[in-house]
């Protein structure tokens, strides 16, 4: 499965890196990235084999930006 976030959507509030720093930082432009995440057009994406906490990510992203497919 992969996690998958809309970088340039991102509001850079903090929330999935307070829940889940497993798998987000905060990156020096103030937007979050997934941690050994590579960008695909717009998406930032990480294959993994279990979503973990960024189940949570996902539900307290403000901007439902985060998906896990
Ligand atoms: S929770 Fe959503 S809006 Fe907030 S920093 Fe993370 S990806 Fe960006």
């Amino acid at each position: 499965m992969k996690i998958i976030k809309e970088r340039s959507k991102c509001i850079g509030c903090g929330s999935c890196a307070a829940v889940c720093e497993q798998y987000f930082e905060m990156a020096d432009d103030g937007l979050a990235d997934i941690k050994g995440g590579q960008m695909n057009g717009d998406n930032m994406e990480l294959e993994v084999k279990g979503a973990g906490c960024a189940k949570e990510a996902a539900e307290i992203c403000p901007v439902q930006i985060i998906s896990i497919r």
